[in-house]
């Protein structure tokens, strides 16, 4: 498993915005945002995407992302006009980092397809 730049976020090693923790997840403000709100949601545990991702396995942790997408969401107050959840995997998908991560995108329309 390789150790990247948000498990030294999860251990406190290096700073970030915080504005979301519970004992499953972390959720910041992305460093380069694309939307008015762009947070980055991920889990504590160190998994580096979603091809490491099952059901049986993973089905708490990715619970526990949506709940604190839509808690994130409250209390960004994007609720109401909605948002969007990106989870880039791998070279093709345009995944930077390799610690699995829910990009959650608002206060702005989107555009689809995305590029
Ligand atoms: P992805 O391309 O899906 O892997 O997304 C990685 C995201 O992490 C990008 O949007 C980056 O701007 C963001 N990022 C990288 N380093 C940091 C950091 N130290 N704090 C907050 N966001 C970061």
């Amino acid at each position: 498993m390789s150790d990247t730049i948000f498990s030294k976020i999860v251990r406190k090693e290096i700073t970030a915005d915080i504005v979301f923790e519970n004992d499953f997840v972390l959720a910041f403000k992305d460093i380069n945002p694309k939307a008015p709100v762009h947070i980055l949601i991920i889990p504590k545990v160190e998994i580096a995407t979603v091809t490491d991702l099952n059901g049986k396995d993973h089905a708490e942790i990715l619970g526990q992302l949506f709940d604190a997408a839509n808690s994130i969401a409250k209390i960004m107050k994007i609720e109401a006009d909605g948002f969007r959840l990106v989870i880039n995997c791998g070279k093709n998908g345009g995944q930077e980092v390799n610690h699995l991560h829910m990009h959650l995108l608002g206060g702005r329309k989107m555009t689809w397809p995305p590029g």
